[in-house]
Formats: C-alpha cells, structure tokens, sequence
C-alpha cells in the first residue's frame, strides 16, 4: 500500500498500534473494522519525523499552520458514530493531517475532504499521494460551503467545530443520512450525531462533550501560521 520507501513502518511501530488499539478499546471503541484500520494506517507518517515517538500517545498534536491531528480516540469515536459502510459516499471537513481521511477510504468509503488553509491543503494532498491514498479527493475551499456539484452525500464528517448548524451542509446530506459534528465554542461543544428525517426535518443526538479548533469561513494563507 505505501508506495514510498522513505516511510518506514517497523515492529516498533506496529506495536505502539497494538497498544494504542488496546486504550481504544478500553475507551469504548468496540467496532473491529475501525480497530483494524488503525492497525493499518500508521499515524506517525502523520507527523514530522522529529515527533514520531508522539505518534501512538492517545494525544492531538501539532501539525503546523496553528492546526491539530485529532486525538486517536476522537477520530476512532467519530468514525464509529458515522457507522461508516462500503463504498459510502463521504464528505469530511477538516483535512488538516489527512489521517482520518485515510481511515475514512481505509474502511471502504468513498471520501471528499475539504481543507481551508492553503498550505495545509498542498502538504497533506502531497502526502496521501505518496501513502497510496490517491483516491481520497481533497479540495482547498471553505468547508461551510460544502462540494454541492458532489451532493448528495451519505454522510458528513465534521472535524473542526462550528458554533451554528452548518445548514448549506445539511441541504447536501442524502434524506436517511448522517452528519457527526462537534458544535460549540473554545469554552462548550458537543459532539452531535444528527440524521436528515426528509428533504426539511432533520433530528439530533447530543453524545460527548468535546475539543476541537473552531470551524472558520473563507479560505486562509497565513504564512506566519506555518511554524509549530
Ligand atoms: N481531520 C483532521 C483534523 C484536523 S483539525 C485530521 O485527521 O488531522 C481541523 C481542520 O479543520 C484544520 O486543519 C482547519 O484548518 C480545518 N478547518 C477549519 N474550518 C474549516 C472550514 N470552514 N473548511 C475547511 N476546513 C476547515
């Protein structure tokens, strides 16, 4: 699968995995195919070389452009939430590492990612090239616009959090689907498992409290952000 000899996954790595998969469980994570993709997709090609050692702490961790790789935890919670199936049609918001992008495509989805800092989106487009994950489509746009040329979708993964309903996002889920977001500000946010009942009605569950970066319009360039 990794097409790039420079990205050397050892006995070492695979069994910080097995560990990481061990807290995952202990967590509550019991769904076995999102526990395998976790065997399968190693996040510490996440991460600049200096920090692989961070890379199976059940931790978020600095990936530059003041952005974040989710918590392991998080990520696994959310894609269980989204009761990912076979070739589903997947839209993400958030790249930022493309991690769980890649768990997202490893389970068998069809994924769309948005990223809306610039030079977040060419590094980690780069990345998932060279990892063999070509076929997960990224976009370099304001996520609260969604992709509606691809609409609609099965469901919506959101991986920063919005402080409103992103409604233009709910207008392109398909009527039977599933949008898990974190809604809130820095202080209070939930994570919110939410269902499209029919072209107009829509009905939400609120689960965990949760941390994520906000959820911001427009598209960034901040060069100064690209320092940790
Ligand atoms: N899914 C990511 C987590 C990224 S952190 C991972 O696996 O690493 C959240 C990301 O959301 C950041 O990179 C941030 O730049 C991005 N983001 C915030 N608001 C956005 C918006 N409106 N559209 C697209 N991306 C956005």
């Amino acid at each position: 699968m990794y097409k790039n000899s420079i990205f050397v996954d050892d006995y070492r790595h695979k069994g910080l995995r097995k560990k990481l998969i061990e807290t995952l469980k202990s967590k509550g994570i019991r769904n076995e195919a999102i526990l395998n993709a976790f065997q399968h997709v190693p996040r510490h090609f996440f991460l600049d070389k200096a920090f692989e050692e961070m890379a199976y702490k059940d931790q978020p961790f600095p990936i530059g452009f003041s952005q974040t790789i989710s918590q392991p935890y998080t990520v696994a919670y959310q894609t269980q939430l989204l009761d990912v199936k076979k070739r589903d049609k997947i839209l993400e918001i958030g790249t930022g590492s493309g991690f769980q992008s890649c768990i997202l495509s490893h389970l068998g989805a069809r994924v769309y990612t948005i990223e809306r800092q610039e030079g977040l989106y060419h590094k980690t487009n780069k990345l998932l090239e060279k990892l063999g994950f070509g076929a997960v489509k990224t976009y370099l746009k304001d996520g609260f616009k969604g992709l509606p040329v691809f609409a609609p979708f099965d469901k919506i993964l959101i991986t920063a959090a919005p402080d409103e309903l992103p409604y233009d996002l709910i207008d392109q889920l398909k009527i039977g689907g599933i949008m898990v977001l974190p809604k809130g500000n820095l202080q209070v946010q939930k994570m919110l498992l939410l269902t499209k009942t029919s072209e107009t009605s829509y009905k939400i569950e609120e689960k965990e409290s949760a941390l994520f970066v906000p959820m911001l319009s427009g598209i960034a360039n901040h060069q100064s952000d690209s320092n940790y």
